[in-house]
């Protein structure tokens, strides 16, 4: 089969690779119809995820047709049209018992990896490193889906793959950033990066009762899509002092909640973006948390700061004495996308999102390595990438 192959930075190609194979009883095949490119998968092409391989399949947001089911797996059928939450979870263990299925104990095989650079590990993901697993990904003509008794989420007749797609990841992504703002009437939640991640947000934010979103990027055509599709308020970083504008927009206050939809590749500018470019670059500092910063800084005595944005390892010059001093709190983790997925699905049905309006280029998986380019440098107005295998 094709797939979507991983060798090095800035380096994916469209390889033939052997087809998967069931290798658990509780293991589906799904053929799969449509899959999405994500900010996440830039980490990994950009470099800054280690423990990856050469040839390893790439791609956590897919979706498609079950061709094939383990002995164990009664709740499905060949045939059936699911979409695949990124996180590979039992649904049996302690941490999935709690609905926390992106921790999930059971579906590392890598465990020992993680536990050296994290202290405990995280679940499985589908093509994410060895570091969460090794699991080839979905940007493939086919996928193994491990627990597929318990993750994937049959789709209803009548809806289409760009509706549901994103159930995969980015849409409960967002859902759960703004539900972690423990928003209230009369709320201001500020997001920091207007990406797929960050649209969502905003959209969740609005949804969930919040009074302002105030958008943050400097791309003009995302900052133009956060106000057309959500009406949030538009502020481009480049041209506003995003610390003194929000504290004007908040009677010196600041706001309630701040969401990093950014992660560990934020654009800094002036001196601090230098340091942290030269650091990350020396690999001195895992990650440029430009954003992040940012958001402690501005948010309200005692408010929330959410982190749906990916970071990888070890922070310098986080500001932890705003934190500690002024009574906020901080809530992040891979989604627990087996969480969100029925309820989302009921507010795609009736008409409280409409994802597919995100997705600005629809491609041939033959053209993954031009897709990761432009979606990578922000060209011709990218936003979301869908591939068609
Ligand atoms: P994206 O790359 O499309 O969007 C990132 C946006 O941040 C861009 O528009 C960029 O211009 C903007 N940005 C960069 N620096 C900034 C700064 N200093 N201030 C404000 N904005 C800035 O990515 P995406 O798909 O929207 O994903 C966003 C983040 O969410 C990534 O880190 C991704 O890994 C993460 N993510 C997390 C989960 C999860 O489970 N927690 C799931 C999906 C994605
Ligand atoms: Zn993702
Ligand atoms: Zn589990």
């Amino acid at each position: 089969m094709k797939a979507t192959c991983w060798y090095g930075k800035k380096d994916v190609r469209v390889d033939n690779v052997p087809d998967p194979e069931i290798i658990n009883p509780r293991d589906a095949i799904v053929k799969v119809t449509s899959t999405a490119i994500c900010g996440s998968d830039l980490h990994l092409y950009n470099g800054f995820v280690p423990a990856m391989e050469k040839g390893d399949i790439l791609g956590h947001e897919f979706m498609g047709e079950v061709v094939d089911v383990g002995d164990e797996v009664h709740s499905l059928k060949v045939g059936d049209r699911v979409v695949v939450p990124f996180p590979i979870a039992c649904g049996n263990c302690f941490f999935c018992q709690e609905k926390l299925y992106s921790v999930c104990e059971n579906s590392n095989p890598n465990a020992w990896m993680a536990e050296k650079m994290w202290g405990h590990s995280p679940s499985g993901i589908f093509g994410y490193s060895h570091l969460t697993g090794g699991y080839a990904g979905g940007q493939a003509e086919y996928v193994r889906v491990p627990f597929a008794d318990v993750g994937p989420l049959k789709v209803p007749d009548g809806m289409s793959d760009e509706q549901v797609l994103f159930l995969s990841d980015i849409l409960p992504t967002g859902y759960m950033a703004a539900e972690a703002c423990e928003i209230k009437p009369g709320s201001t939640v500020a997001v920091w990066g207007c990406g797929p991640v960050g649209q969502f947000a905003i959209q969740s934010a609005y949804l969930l009762g919040a009074e302002r979103v105030i958008a943050i990027d400097r791309l003009p055509e995302r900052l133009r899509m956060a106000y057309d599709k959500s009406k949030a308020i538009a502020l481009n970083y480049e041209q506003v002092d995003i610390a003194e504008a929000l504290k004007d927009m908040t009677g010196g206050r600041g706001p309630d909640a701040c969401i990093d939809a950014v992660g560990m590749e934020a654009h800094g500018m002036g001196i601090m973006g230098a340091y942290d470019r030269v650091k990350q670059a020396m690999a001195a500092q895992t990650d440029r948390p430009v954003a992040l910063r940012q958001a402690l800084m501005s948010c309200r005595n005692g408010g929330v700061v959410s982190i749906p944005g990916v970071y990888g390892g070890f922070l310098d010059k986080v500001p932890f004495g705003s934190v500690m001093n002024r009574s906020l709190t901080i809530k992040t983790g891979q989604t627990h996308v087996q969480r969100y997925m029925q309820p989302l699905l009921e507010r795609i049905r009736n008409g409280d999102f409409d994802p597919a309006v995100i997705i600005t280029h629809r491609m041939a998986l033959d053209d993954a390595a031009y897709a990761y380019e432009i979606f990578c440098d922000k060209q011709d107005e990218c936003i979301k990438v869908v591939l068609r295998p």
